[in-house]
């Protein structure tokens, strides 16, 4: 059974952060142990989502070697904990990321489900967790734009031993041209769900609170639940 997800993606703001949060909480509340990491070392804002503060101890610490996985780790509901990263231009430039396989180790021996929250493009940051990971779980928008850069994603994947669980799309409206089929048949992975545009996604993180608990009963939130059903078999 796999374990450890990244949730990556080509294009940035496509909604890998919120899919984290929520696939993550999702499972907690079916009660899984579940782990959400801010591995987006360089645009590291997973903390805003879930209302913790960024200035105490991050994953940034731990991979400077300055602090334990531990020290970084936060509860944030029943279940379920969060790493943070640091927000600062300094914290990145001061990090190598390395020290994250041990971290993902770490997690994994504590948590039925560790989800990283990669950062969007190529960078050596970015291609790590994709190795770390059991499976990379695909995050875009049906744009064909955003589709297209998915395809760099599967071939880093590929390239650092990685595999692909499939696609999910997110903020999706009535289907028009191409069916979401055809957008994941293209990719030649499968689809793993489709996230309507809902506009309690963003009313939630000016809360500071999981989609899946500030609006439980909305179009995205049952779909993140089902998402989650899908993915681990978990309901
Ligand atoms: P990423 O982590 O890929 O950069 P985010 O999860 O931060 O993307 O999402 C980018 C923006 O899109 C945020 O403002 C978020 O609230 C919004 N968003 C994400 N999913 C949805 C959705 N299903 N409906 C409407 N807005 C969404
Ligand atoms: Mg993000």
């Amino acid at each position: 059974n796999e374990t450890v997800y990244a949730i990556a993606s080509g294009k940035g703001g496509v909604g890998k952060t919120t899919t984290t949060v929520n696939l993550g909480t999702a499972l907690a509340e079916a009660g899984e142990r579940v782990a959400i990491v801010d591995t987006d070392l360089g645009m590291a804002n997973l903390a805003g989502f879930v209302s913790l503060s960024p200035d105490s101890t991050t994953l940034h610490d731990v991979l400077a070697g300055a602090a334990s996985t531990d020290d970084a780790t936060y509860q944030l509901a029943d279940n379920i904990v969060a790493i943070p990263s640091g927000t600062s231009l300094d914290d990145y430039a001061e990090t190598s990321p390395e020290g994250l396989r041990e971290v993902v180790d770490d997690l994994r021996s504590q948590f039925d489900y560790v989800f990283l929250d990669v950062g969007a493009g190529i960078s050596h940051e970015t291609v790590l967790p994709l190795g770390l990971a059991d499976a990379v779980v695909l995050v875009s928008t049906p744009e064909p734009a955003a589709v297209h850069d998915t395809t760099k994603t599967i071939e880093l994947t590929e390239r650092s031993g990685g595999d692909v669980a499939g696609l999910v799309l997110t903020r999706t409206r009535a289907e028009s041209d191409i069916s979401h089929d055809d957008l994941a048949d293209r990719l030649e992975v499968p689809l793993l769900g489709t996230i309507p545009e809902d506009a309690a996604a963003r009313e939630s993180v000016y809360a500071g609170t999981p989609l899946v608990v500030y609006d439980p009963d909305g179009p995205a939130a049952v779909a993140y639940r089902q998402l989650a059903a899908e993915l681990t078999g978990v309901a």
